[in-house]
């Protein structure tokens, strides 16, 4: 278990003041120029040995990907955009960092673009964030108040701009390279992939796409060693994390805990267990709703990370964990999502465009009990043409869900379609 001392996010509730003046008694902006100085180098490869992960849904590593930033620079700007558009299903972490810690995510700003050769960096938050971009907004004014952003920023020597960008209530707009359109000011359609946008990103320019989380930890990590963040977690899956869980626990809450924490001690220890009891368990959405659901077995000495989850043909995605207890009707649990997906589809592509409709339209029949068995299969075979068939990975997010209501939840479809289960039409 996390103990206190080595919590990064120490106001997550909103216990504690967030201004700059209650930021600065936890401990942020102490020292900040003092680690720029250490260097661009120094930077990146602390956090390649921290073992960071990517807290957006990917897990890619954090320092490898700053480290695909051109060094020098030929003549472009270079950019860093915080991707804040949290949109996933399931998923509110960032927005309780944003809301009551916003000074360990600007720091980390600050931080980040200067490794990357970034005098300019954009949060671009999620359209249904008000609250969160009052707070940000007034956080950065205090920053550039108080010298931490602007020239000289924080009395390093760099000049730094923060911008923040609200957007309009598109998920799709939290695909890194829609995210970039729609900040340019264009219709958010994903880009096609090559060229990265380390090469040519926002304006054409390098950028780097990091997530909230993936940010506001740097900071800490970077005074308090990386050796520290490696410390928790397992081997590839290191540090601390900040679930989501929400469904049908007795105290649904976001909490900072240990990478690679056991499922069970997870919900007990923070939510108060299951409601009715761990016999009530059925099923579990680990990481957000674009990652395959799990029976409550598979769950039983279930640990929460990246390589864990995708043994288990699932993942940990953004960590927002969806549990779901008997009373749940796992077809229209997961209909509903098929529908989520048609509806956020860009539909610049064919897989994605058609396929998230059929997709739907199916699982509408089987939530009705109308469709037959042969139609289970096809519809599997139908979330496999979609699979790694599309630009984004949007496609992919239809696909799993489904995936996973097939492979672990076959006998309830299959009751439903012989009349034996209750037929519950679709609203
Ligand atoms: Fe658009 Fe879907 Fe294609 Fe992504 S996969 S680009 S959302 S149509």
């Amino acid at each position: 278990m996390l103990k206190d001392e080595d919590r990064i996010f120490t106001n997550l509730y909103g216990m504690h003041e967030r201004t700059l003046e209650g930021a600065k008694k936890r401990g942020h902006w102490d020292g900040t120029a003092g680690i720029l100085q250490k260097g661009r180098d120094w930077i990146i490869e602390e956090m390649k040995a921290s073992g960071l992960r990517g807290r957006g849904g990917a897990g890619f590593p954090t320092g490898l990907k700053w480290s695909f930033m051109p060094k020098e620079s030929d003549g472009r700007p270079a950019y860093l955009v915080v991707n804040a558009d949290e949109s996933e299903p399931g998923t509110c972490k960032d927005r309780e960092i944003m809301r009551h810690d916003p000074h360990t995510l600007i720091e980390g700003c600050l931080i980040a673009s200067f490794a990357m050769n970034a005098h300019a960096c954009y949060i671009y938050i999620r359209g249904e964030y008000i609250r969160e971009r009052e707070a940000l907004q007034a956080a950065i004014d205090e920053c550039y108040e108080n010298g931490l952003l602007g020239a000289n920023a924080a009395g390093s020597g760099w000049d730094f701009d923060l911008y923040l960008h609200h957007g309009a209530g598109a998920y799709i707009c939290g695909e890194e390279t829609a995210l970039l359109e729609s900040l340019e000011g264009k219709k958010g359609m994903p880009r096609m992939k090559p060229p990265f946008p380390a090469g040519a990103g926002l304006y054409g320019c390098p950028t780097t796409v990091n997530n909230v989380e993936s940010i506001a930890v740097v900071p800490t990590i970077l005074r308090r060693g990386a050796s520290w963040f490696s410390s928790f977690g397992r081997q590839n899956n290191a540090g601390t994390k900040v679930f989501a869980i929400s469904g049908h626990v007795n105290h649904p809450c976001v909490v900072e805990e240990e990478m690679s924490i056991p499922f069970r001690e997870l919900i007990d220890r923070h939510c108060g267990g299951i409601r009715g009891g761990w016999g009530n368990l059925k099923a579990v959405i680990p990481g957000g709703s674009s990652v395959p659901v799990l029976r409550a077995e598979a769950m039983d000495d279930a640990i929460m990370d990246f390589d864990w989850l995708r043994e288990q043909k699932s993942g940990l995605g953004t960590a927002a964990v969806i549990v779901m207890d008997q009373s749940v009707d796992m077809i229209k649990a997961i209909w509903r999502l098929a529908k989520f997906y048609k509806h956020e589809s860009c539909g610049q592509c064919t897989p994605c465009r058609e396929g998230t409709g059929w997709m739907m339209r199916v699982m509408e029949r089987l939530v009705k009990g109308e469709a037959s068995v042969e139609e289970i299969d096809m519809l599997f075979e139908v979330t496999k043409q979609v699979e790694g068939h599309t630009i984004c990975a949007l496609g992919d997010a239809a696909a799993w869900p489904i995936q996973g209501l097939i492979r672990n939840f076959r006998d309830e479809i299959e009751d439903r379609i012989r009349g034996r289960g209750a037929a519950i039409a679709a609203e």
